[in-house]
Parts: structure tokens; sequence; C-alpha cells
């Protein structure tokens, strides 16, 4: 048996490790065209910040580890070019001595990932503009920090990486300003949630520039402020992109693999997409929102490995399911950690519920104990039903216990 892996950071290892757990003959190769695998994306804002002290805590394992520890063949700097479904095989390119070959494989499992998008706003070519999505993008921002000591940050886009390295941006000691082309941060909260988070952003001396786009960037050689549409002038010499992230299917499109209607690879739950014996798991794959039933791309780590084990399971002969998503989450902004659950108030109508909305401001412990702190709590109710079917829920401490409780009982 001959497993091919094509990505090899969250999705990637967890199908192929599953896959040698279940089966230790089959050969199993890793094409990967980074240098890196197996980190934790989720580590790199405070691998900058230096919260994580050091590159090597958030590698989860190196190559060469992860190749030695699972008797897997590890192929980084290698990019397959193209699969050729008919014949079950691949193309890849060794990107050091740009040889090309051919793989033949019984089964596959695509695990491309995501990639920022990178808007063609004029002036993005300047110096110390930069993305963040792999080790070597953090390596490139922390070098900008340690070398050329950059004053002021600004971060284009108010979504969870953007708000995550502000916090970073402020531990590193500089000056940060957000730009978001939309009225609030926080997409993934209702507009009441989001401003509690921005009222934190501006205690915390985050310049907040709301409902307005980036129209250029201007600088001699490097960025030296952002233009907004509005016409003002946001000064900074460090510009993190933070505007999303796209699936990464070109390569599953060309074989004629079938992408569903969020634009990333249509999967059943068992990872199958619609060539047989190829899989797709992780931030290239769609999921199934589980109140709604609908196809849904919300690109998570969490998702991405359990996707991955679930189809490192079925093509070693197994019977995994991949269910869905309540599309969970959880960040820390500064002191806060901001989660949610389920659907939003706005996603529930649009879906056709009749909702009710409940709001809870509380605290995280009884009274008489010290160092109480504010809990912001709202949940989303099916009227009919009086099911719960979203939750968010804002606060110092204790957020994470409520959402882990109130995603449980939805998911029950
Ligand atoms: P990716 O991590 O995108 O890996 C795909 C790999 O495939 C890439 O290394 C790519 O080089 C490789 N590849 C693509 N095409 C080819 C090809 N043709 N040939 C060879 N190799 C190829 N998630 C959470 O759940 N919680 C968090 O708190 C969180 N925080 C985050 C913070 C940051 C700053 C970032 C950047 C991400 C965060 N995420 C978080 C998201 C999480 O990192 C991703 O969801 C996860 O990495 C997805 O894993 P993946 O394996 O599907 O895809």
């Amino acid at each position: 048996m001959k497993i091919a892996i094509i990505g090899g950071v969250a999705a990637g290892t967890s199908a192929a490790a599953k896959a040698r757990r279940n089966n230790k003959e089959a050969e199993i190769v890793l094409f990967e065209r980074d240098s890196d695998i197996s980190y934790a994306g989720c580590g790199l804002p405070y691998y900058i910040s230096e919260v994580t002290e050091g590159r090597e805590k958030v590698i989860i394992n190196t190559p060469e580890e992860f190749a030695k520890k699972y008797n897997i063949d590890v192929k980084t700097e290698h990019e397959v070019l193209e699969i050729k479904s008919e014949d079950k095989s691949l193309k890849y390119e060794d990107l050091k001595s740009n040889n090309v070959n051919k793989y033949n494989y019984d089964k596959l499992i695509i695990t491309t990932g995501a990639s920022p998008i990178m808007p063609p706003i004029p002036g993005y070519e300047l110096d110390n503009i930069v993305p963040l999505r792999t080790v070597n993008d953090a390596d490139k921002m922390k070098n900008i920090i340690d070398e050329k000591n950059p004053e002021k940050a600004v971060i284009v886009g108010a979504g969870l990486i953007g708000l995550e390295m502000a916090e970073s941006f402020k531990e590193a000691g500089l000056e940060v300003a957000v730009v978001e082309k939309l009225p609030h941060v926080l997409p993934i909260l209702s507009d009441e949630m989001s401003e509690i988070v921005e009222d934190h952003l501006r205690e915390k001396d985050v310049n907040l520039v709301l409902n307005d786009g980036v129209s250029k960037f201007a600088g001699e050689g490097k960025v030296e402020k952002v233009v907004t549409e509005s016409g003002k002038e946001v000064e900074g010499d460090l510009v993190l992109l933070a505007i999303g992230v796209k699936p990464n299917v070109k390569l599953a499109k060309e074989a004629g693999i079938e992408l569903g209607e969020t634009g990333a690879i249509a999967v059943n739950e068992k990872m199958e997409t619609s060539e047989k014996d190829i899989y797709a798991a992780g931030d290239c794959a769609e999921s199934k929102d589980l109140i709604t039933g609908n196809p849904a791309w919300v690109p998570l780590g969490s998702t991405a490995n359990k996707q991955g084990r679930t189809a490192g399971e079925n093509v070693t002969g197994g019977k995994a399911r991949h269910k869905g998503i309540l599309k969970t989450g959880i960040t820390k902004i500064f002191d806060l950690a901001v989660s949610r659950t389920g659907l939003l108030a706005s996603e529930a109508r649009e879906n056709g519920f009749e909702d009710k909305e409940v709001k809870i401001k509380g605290v995280d412990h009884a009274g008489y104990y010290p160092n109480l702190s504010r809990l912001h709590l709202k949940g989303v109710f099916d009227k009919d039903t009086n099911k719960i079917i979203g939750a968010a829920v804002i606060g110092e401490n204790g957020a994470d216990k409520r959402i882990d409780v109130l995603s449980t009982a939805i998911y029950s």
C-alpha cells in the first residue's frame, strides 16, 4: 500500500501519524513545499512577541523527528505540481535541484491548506509589508522587528490573526493601529460583542480605524504609511496584511476534483473527494455546519487535526467520520478571552430560524471572593424548539469554561 500526502502541517501530519499507527507496513510519503512541517500556526504571534521563547517551541516535530518517529518519507521543499487521478500518480518537483519526478500512489490525501489573501493594493511591494501564515513568515516578521527596529505597526484586517498580532506587536514594544473595512472588529461576533473587544483594544492604546479600507501603501523603498479610502494617513513602518485566507485548491481543481459551494474541496464525512481513493482534509477542505446542515468552511487547526485523523484512518481501511463543526473558536486579545460557538442571531435568521436572544452580564465567580471579573454572554435560541443554537462569551476569566459547556450542550 502506498499512501501519498500533500502538505505537512496540521492536517497532513495528523493524517500521516494516524495512517502509520493503523498500518505498520504501508509506504507513506509526505510532500511539503516549505522547509518546515508540523508546527503550531496558532503559536506564531507568541513566538514573534517572544512570550513563547524560541522558534523550536512552535515546531512540534522537525521533518527529521517526524520521519523517524512515524517511519515516513518526509520530502520537504518538494512541491506537487499535478495530480493525475487516471493513473493514480503525482508529478512533483524537488525545489532545491529542480528535478521533476513521478510518484504512484494507492491512496492520496490532499492537505494543501490555505494561503493569505494578498490584495494588489498599490504599494504592496514595498518593504516591511508581510502576511503571517508560516514559521518562515514569522521569522521574517521577527527579523524586521529585531533588525530594522520599526516603531509603528499597522495591521490591515481585524480578524482573529490581526487582533492576536495587535497584542503581539504591543508586547514587542510597537505602537499599533488596526485598519478594518467593516464597521466592527471580529466579524465572527455580533456587533454588540465586537464593541466590547473594541473598547478593550482602545484601553490598551490600539488605534482602531474602522469602516475604512486601505487605498494604498506609501513610502520610499519601505512602507511609511497606509492611506485609507477616506483619505486618512496612518503612519507605520511595519504592515501586517491579515485580511483573510483562501483555500489552496488549484491542484485539486486542475485534477477535476469537485469543489464545494464555499470554494474549498467538497468532501463527505469520510473525507473522500469526488475522485476515487483521493481524500482531502484541513483548511483546503469543506466541512458541514452541524446546525444548518450546510457546507461550511471555517479554517481552524482544531478542525484540520480532526479531519486529518479521519482521512488517515480511512485510507488504512477504517470507518471514521467527521460529522461537522459548530464553528467553535476562542482567542486571547490582551486580557480578554473571546469565544463563540454555533450561530450568531443574524446567521440563525438567514437560515430560517426564528431566533430569540439572551444577554447576560455577570461575573466569573461568587461575589465574596476577591478578583471578580466581568463576563458577557449572549445566547441564541430557536424559538420553535427552545434549543440553544449559538453563543458568544467574552471575559477575563471563565469564558472558555462557559463556551465549552454551551458547545457541548448544542452538540448533544
Ligand atoms: P496549512 O497549515 O495551510 O498547511 C498546508 C501545507 O500544504 C502548507 O505547508 C503548504 O506549503 C503545503 N502545500 C500546499 N500546496 C502544496 C503543494 N502543491 N505541494 C507541496 N506542499 C503544498 N487555528 C486554531 O484552531 N486556533 C487558533 O488559535 C489559530 N490561530 C492561528 C494563528 C495564526 C497566526 C495562524 C496563521 C493560524 C492560526 N490558526 C488557528 C489556523 C491554523 O493554523 C490552520 O487552520 C492550520 O494550520 C491548518 O492546517 P492545514 O494542514 O489544513 O493547512
